[in-house]
């Protein structure tokens, strides 16, 4: 029995979405592509980030047994300090571990394709039909995995799919993206880490203090292994504390790494453009613009947040702090943000802000 027509190559729109896609056969959106396929060596950089999670332990326990035990005679303080630090590797190990093997976001995954013509034509077509996906609209539909892109969705390049509100790709965490249902994981995992580098460098500084205090009392190869702990607890503070920082700025402002970083993304929420007597694509493309508008674009990136709808309800957006409990079960164990990751509520003043950006684009046009 011959194969079904598919519903976009039965109303002419076939020849549309294979254009320009290059490779609609090499990642049809199905269950089984859906999985990103990854070598061996993708999870090489995932073996350099345990290794330096692992790393300060052995002097760690060094110092501690050394220090703690038999020179302070402090069981109790080396008890407290074997259970926070074991916690807090314990915490990042947990989120480690969905980080790398939860799908950050899937799409879709029954979206007929042209080019195999294997897939499921009927729910195809149940997707071809739903009302809030324009199929004619540019970034509404990735013709990588002919599927539908739902708001905040990007197509991963290393991964070769689309990820529900894509973050940013991190070769750290196996080669994976971090999305809407590995975020809380992530943030999870940066704080965990952050803390225990902070932890790990008070308890070697203290210790290294004590040492210059008392120098005949302590073993005088303990203050090397607690400068070197010092040395990596301050390094990993400053670093990793930099990038969590920075992502707690990102969750204030309901805004994800790659949004942050590429201004001209804000050009799919304008309408459509007049330039030089012509109407340009619908939404506006960056290389359409001219220098003075991509300026004007970028100038105003900084100001427009476009989902940002105060911090309480941006940070609630990822945690779910309304939910009783739901704060704890996605601190503990980093579970997804609420919601399906398709929807998100827009910031009123950031249309209004849009709208005023999309005249001012004419405007500077005209006075070139
Ligand atoms: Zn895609
Ligand atoms: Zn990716």
């Amino acid at each position: 029995m011959p194969p079904r027509k598919s519903f976009v190559s039965s109303i002419g729109l076939e020849p549309l979405f294979n254009r320009g896609s290059g490779s609609s056969s090499s990642s049809p959106s199905t269950d089984e592509s859906d999985t990103p396929k990854k070598s061996w060596y993708d999870y090489l950089p995932l073996c350099g980030t345990v290794s330096l999670i692992l790393a300060p332990h052995p002097s760690l326990l060094y110092v501690l047994v050394d220090f703690h035990l038999k020179t302070l005679r402090q069981p109790l303080l080396f008890a407290t300090h074997i259970i926070i630090t074991y916690g807090l590797t314990f915490l990042a190990f947990s989120s480690l571990i969905i980080c790398v093997s939860r799908d950050p976001g899937p799409v879709t995954s029954n979206v007929s394709s042209p080019a195999n013509g294997t897939a499921d034509d009927e729910v195809g077509l149940t997707e071809a039909l739903m009302p809030d996906i324009d199929l004619s609209e540019p970034g509404r539909w990735c013709r990588k995995c002919w599927a539908p892109k739902p708001e905040r969705t990007h197509h991963c390049s290393q991964c070769g799919r689309c990820v529900l509100k894509m973050d940013h790709h991190c070769p750290w965490l196996g080669s994976s993206c971090i999305g809407h249902r590995t975020y809380p994981a992530f943030i999870h995992f940066l704080s965990s880490v952050t803390l225990l580098s902070i932890y790990i460098a008070i308890i070697s500084i203290s210790a290294l203090w004590y040492a210059f205090h008392n120098p005949f009392t302590v073993n005088e190869a303990t203050p090397i292994q607690e400068l070197i702990l010092a040395f990596i607890g301050i390094i990993f503070t400053l670093v990793i504390g930099s990038f969590l920082c920075y992502h707690f700025y990102l969750i204030s402002t309901n805004q994800t790494t790659i949004e942050n970083i590429s201004p001209f993304l804000i050009l799919r929420h304008l309408p459509p453009l007049r330039r030089g007597g012509h109407t340009l694509s619908d939404p506006p493309l960056e290389q359409e613009l001219s220098s003075a508008q991509r300026r004007l674009v970028k100038d105003a990136h900084g100001a427009i947040r476009i989902y940002d709808v105060g911090w309480r309800s941006n940070w609630t957006q990822v945690f779910g702090l309304n939910r009783p409990f739901g704060w704890l079960i996605r601190i503990w164990y980093g579970g997804a943000s609420p919601g399906d990751g398709r929807h998100f509520s827009r910031n009123r003043r950031a249309d209004e802000m849009l709208a005023r950006l999309a005249t001012e684009l004419v405007k500077i046009d005209r006075n070139i």
